[in-house]
């Protein structure tokens, strides 16, 4: 549902409950944060105190040697991917890539600031500056060596049945907020009542990236199977194994996660939110799960009186039982000592950080380099105490005017969109009825949630890393266990004000766009508004148009999962549908790997809608200006190369393989190229032919 795949996992995933709904703090698909270009190298960077300008569009960043009706994408950033080569310690870069690393370098700079001055500092201040410094001492983290881990081995090593793992997974969700554990456990909305939150359990407990990895036959997913149980292998000996204990029990590990991975739903059938809603009472869960005690699993997580629970996958939790009953004690403390390593290697020594890095980075993904110190402490205070950093950001960097500006752009976005609706043919008037009730019913949160999140019950020191990321890990957890059995509120924000992303979310229905995204080169207030409504334009008709997506559109205007289509509609939509899923399926994302359209079907359905939800509200919002051309380009023309320029990006095939497999999202050629040839307004504005390879003869169109 978001706008990019930058999100790290357990952000993006609280939408529709995916995979671990927010315990996965140390999820492994996070993609890595971004660092300088290859030079200046990437730890040579400083801190921002000002944000370098790029307008949001930039004719440096293209290549007019091209035809935009022969490979648009190329025509609008072929500049700038030559002038942007992936840093060494990137697995991808971007547009949005690039200003996430601006973000964070300014960050570093206010983190600096509160880590070493000398003024007054507010609680908020004191506590992320002293994370940070505590954070940065690299010298501490090696003199500590693998000492922060010991209790939690201790713990693991104490298991002498398997009548002592429900507590146990428990206070290792607790006290490393993984999902690593089996499976994940947090709380959500109801899907039948979206008005209540919930306890659920998801799927968890895999180190590879996709449940796929672990069944896929082909000789690459073979040799990254071989490459993980290596590294498996290595941690353990770090860990004190000798080489060949380390080899057994890495050969264990990869036995249980095939296991789970095997009774685990594909990524496409979960965007089915039908095939997630199971809501079991105690004893319907207990019953399912014989054996496990989920009595003395919840006295541990301090949440007693728990009710209901939605299992989103039956099978696995089965399946998950059955494990528990049939392997080894000494097998199973083997799987928990490597996801209690894998989960806070980014915390510990050098030796264990490379080891990390060796395998997720450079053998998964392509990259060459590890990131510098800085860039992992600025995204652990964000991801830990997110609202006090994001105070701080939009305090400097969003102003009302800014707030203003793009509410009212969101607000024509909608008009447009009522108006669409309005003058669809294929849809019946009750349907439309009820989708004009949902797109009223659409929160707009704009910038930076209107409450601050607390985080003073947080004890957080300058000389203690370890002990900071596990008390503000273990408040994170307990204040999203807390929401159980409580009615939602709805002011809530899952992602952080400096994150440079958006997401629509179908149980809220609410759209959010943090103050992060709302800045050049993304929405520029320095430039005119054709550029801005084709790039920020199209990023909130994106977001508005995934509530009417073929997931989003299963949930009605209140939130809950609810048929409110007409049969003969719901038909027609589908089959609009299946229109973008045979295109896209076409495309290639790197050598013989095409796009898993089904996968990526929600995100290209709300590509397409966004843009020409865009193009009609730039024209309603320009309605009566005399709009002159510039640089050479119509304003038409600048409306679409505004929109292309977002998308701009490099990425290496070793991560285009990874993406393919786990990102719902095209890649950005084909977010650029897969709309414009679904549009008529485009080819009017380039003046191309039919028969060019920008111009489709059967378009499609949903929205
Ligand atoms: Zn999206």
């Amino acid at each position: 549902m978001a706008r990019s795949s930058l999100a790290t996992a357990w952000l993006a995933l609280t939408l529709v409950a995916s995979a671990t709904p927010t315990l996965a703090a140390s999820a492994p698909a996070a993609p890595t944060p971004i660092a300088a270009p290859a030079s200046p190298a990437g730890s040579a960077v400083g801190p921002l105190t000002e944000f370098p300008y790029t307008p949001s569009l930039d004719s440096a960043s293209m290549d007019t040697s091209v035809d935009p009706c022969v490979d648009f994408y190329q025509y609008s950033c072929g500049g700038w991917m030559k002038n942007n080569p992936i840093p060494s310690d990137q697995a991808s870069w971007s547009v949005y890539g690039k200003l996430y690393q601006d973000n964070q370098r300014y960050l570093w700079g206010i983190l600096q600031g509160l880590a070493t001055g000398t003024a007054e500092r507010t609680a908020g201040q004191q506590q992320i500056g002293d994370y940070f410094a505590a954070c940065m001492d690299e010298g501490a983290a090696e003199k500590a060596d693998l000492t922060p881990l010991q209790p939690a081995l201790a713990r693991i090593d104490a298991l002498q049945s398997a009548r002592g793992l429900p507590a146990l997974i428990a206070e290792l969700q607790l006290s490393t907020g993984s999902g690593g554990y089996f499976f994940s456990f947090g709380s959500n909305q109801d899907f039948g009542d979206s008005t209540q939150v919930i306890a659920f359990t998801d799927v968890g407990g895999l180190g590879l990236p996709d449940r796929d990895y672990y069944t896929d036959k082909d000789e690459r997913s073979t040799k990254l199977r071989e490459q993980y149980a290596a590294h498996v292998a290595r941690t353990f000996v770090l860990l004190g194994a000798t080489p060949a204990q380390a080899e057994k029990q890495a050969a264990t590990v990869l036995r249980l996660e095939t296991a789970l991975a095997r009774a685990s739903l594909k990524r496409v059938d979960r965007r089915d939110p039908y095939k997630l809603f199971h809501k079991l009472d105690r004893k319907a869960l207990q019953q399912l799960t014989p054996g496990f005690d989920w009595t003395a699993y919840f006295a541990v997580l301090g949440v007693t009186d728990i009710q209901a629970v939605n299992v989103t996958e039956p099978k696995f939790l089965q399946a998950a039982a059955r494990l528990w009953k049939q392997t080894s004690v000494a097998d199973l403390r083997s799987y928990l000592r490597w996801h209690v390593a894998h989960a806070s290697s980014s915390n510990l020594n050098a030796a264990m950080e490379a080891e990390h890095f060796a395998f997720y980075s450079r053998e998964l993904r392509g990259v060459t380099e590890p990131k510098p110190r800085w860039k992992h402490c600025v995204a652990a205070v964000d991801g830990l105490l997110g609202d006090a950093l994001g105070q701080e950001f939009v305090r400097r960097t969003f102003g009302p005017e800014l707030k203003a500006a793009t509410l009212q752009m969101a607000k024509g976005i909608e008009t447009a969109m009522r108006e669409d609706i309005e003058q669809l043919d294929w849809m019946s008037a009750p349907t439309k009825k009820r989708a004009l009730e949902k797109l009223d019913a659409i929160a707009n949160k704009i910038g930076y949630p209107d409450q601050w999140r607390d985080y003073s019950a947080v004890r957080i020191v300058r000389d203690d890393h370890f002990g900071n990321v596990a008390r503000a890990t273990r408040a994170e957890v307990q204040r999203d266990l807390g929401k159980i059995g409580k009615p939602l509120d709805r002011s809530e924000w899952s992602m952080t004000p400096p994150t440079v992303n958006a997401y629509y979310n179908p149980q809220m229905n609410d759209i959010n766009f943090p103050a992060g995204v709302l800045q050049p080169p993304l929405y520029d207030p320095k430039l005119d508004d054709a550029p801005n409504y084709g790039n920020t334009g199209g990023t909130i008709g994106h977001e508005l148009t995934h509530a009417f997506d073929d997931e989003g559109r299963q949930f009605d205007a209140a939130g809950n999962l609810k048929d409110w289509w007409a049969p003969e509609d719901a038909a027609k939509f589908e089959e609009r549908a299946q229109c973008i899923v045979d295109q896209y399926a076409q495309y290639v994302v790197v050598d013989d790997v095409r796009i898993n359209s089904k996968l990526t079907l929600g995100e290209d359905v709300a590509d397409l809608g966004g843009l020409l939800l865009a193009h009609m509200a730039w024209r309603a919002a320009t309605a009566n200006q005399q709009l002159e051309p510039k640089d050479g380009l119509t304003p038409e023309q600048r409306f679409f190369v505004g929109y292309a320029q977002w998308a701009c990006e490099n990425d290496r095939p070793d991560n285009q393989r990874v993406t393919a497999k786990t990102d719902p999202h095209s890649p950005g050629r084909y977010r650029v190229n897969g709309l414009v040839v679904n549009m008529p307004q485009f080819e009017e504005a380039f003046v191309c032919k039919a028969g060019q390879p920008m111009v489709r003869k059967d378009r499609c169109r949903i929205w």
